[in-house]
């Protein structure tokens, strides 16, 4: 009696260790396809900020480079800080004459033009003279007087951009001293870029990261929503104030925290109001834009800011796009669309929709 129980007791013991063996084996199977063998992020400076991009799953060294490589163009053709790019070559025909220019270049300056229409103005691509008059952001920052903002703001007419469509796309700016800046698009163009390049690698997730400029590509493995932090502006360095779950989306911030200078006290921040030419003081630390196009979300992110709260809530609701504001009392404000995605994670702050 005592050896058949045991017999049984073995024969039961004998499927359950090919299961076992059999339930490993499949466990190292998802673990692998789970990313397990990602390979590391990637950082590297590009257009003037720092860049990161991880690849899960099918990451591979030449993904980055070839990455990396479209940034290089990208910045090789619109950064004003080198003379030989299409940007540093319109400002310098300003007055004078139409310049060519790459096509990806064109789409940005184009969709700039519209933003600017779109907002009023609020997006100025055309304020590369204000811009450089307060050299916010360099190591020779300048608090300008009241007679040198009213002289140059002039130069800061949208409406002098010119474009010229066509089989050779061309740039012109009627007024001399009139400079393009593409600092608050630019860098959406970039993300929606990589985004296109990696799902063509047939990459299913990916995080790019253009210093804050956020594109969470496609989904987690097992198909989860990405969870993206929102910084504190009060303290950005810090723990993040709220997380978005998202999927295939960009997420782009533009808040007093990013680019500024103190001068007696006081903060002078990089989001110029082209109506009177200083950083606007609207009681905003931040707006964070949802959006498929990173483009779109970096250029209104910048353009709700300028907006303010009242006149910025009003033009998302116009417009229907996902969008949060965070003020000087600490009220995030909320599209309402965004209620399932937000997770408060700093009770200092107050949620509302
Ligand atoms: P960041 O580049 O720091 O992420 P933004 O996308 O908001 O922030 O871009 C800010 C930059 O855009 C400024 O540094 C300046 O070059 C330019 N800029 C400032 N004010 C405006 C504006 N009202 N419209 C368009 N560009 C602006
Ligand atoms: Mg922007």
């Amino acid at each position: 009696m005592y050896g058949l129980l045991k017999k049984r007791r073995l024969y039961k013991a004998v499927p359950l260790f090919y299961t076992l063996l059999f339930l490993s084996f499949i466990f190292s199977l998802v673990f692998v396809s789970c990313g397990r063998k990602n390979e590391p992020s990637q950082t590297r400076v590009v257009l003037g900020t720092v860049c990161t991009v991880q690849l899960f799953e099918k990451g591979k060294p030449k993904y980055y480079d070839a990455l990396f490589n479209r940034l290089s163009e990208i910045e090789a053709h619109m950064s004003v800080n080198i003379p030989s790019s299409d940007i540093a070559r319109i400002n310098t025909a300003a007055g004078i004459e139409p310049v060519e220019v790459h096509r990806d270049t064109f789409e940005v300056v184009k969709a700039a033009l519209e933003f600017a229409a779109l907002t009023g103005g609020a997006f100025n691509p055309a304020g590369g003279a204000l811009v450089q008059l307060w050299n916010i952001g360099s190591d020779a920052p300048h608090l300008p007087s009241r007679e040198e903002i009213d002289r140059v703001l002039p130069l800061c007419d949208w409406k002098d951009l010119v474009l010229t469509e066509g089989e050779k796309p061309a740039v012109f700016l009627k007024q001399k001293g009139c400079a393009l800046d593409l600092g608050a698009i630019a860098k959406g163009y970039a993300a929606d870029e990589l985004a296109r390049m990696i799902h063509s690698f047939g990459i299913k997730g990916a995080i790019v990261d253009l210093g804050g400029n956020i594109y969470a590509v496609g989904e987690k493995t097992g198909g989860n929503a990405w969870k993206v932090g929102i910084k504190n502006p009060f303290d950005s360095a810090g723990s993040p104030v709220l997380a978005a779950a998202l999927k295939d989306c960009s997420v782009v911030t533009s808040g007093v925290y990013e680019r500024f200078f103190e001068r007696d006290g006081r903060r002078y921040h990089h989001l110029l109001d082209f109506t009177d030419g200083k950083p606007a003081d609207n009681g905003l630390m931040s707006v964070t834009i949802i959006h498929r196009s990173s483009m779109s979300a970096d250029a209104l992110a910048t353009a709700v800011f300028i907006m303010g709260k009242e006149r910025g809530t009003e033009f998302l609701r116009s417009q229907n796009i996902s969008a949060l504001c965070i003020d000087r009392d600490r009220e995030i404000s909320a599209t309402p669309d965004l209620e399932a995605a937000l997770v408060l994670l700093d009770q200092d702050f107050n949620l509302v929709f």
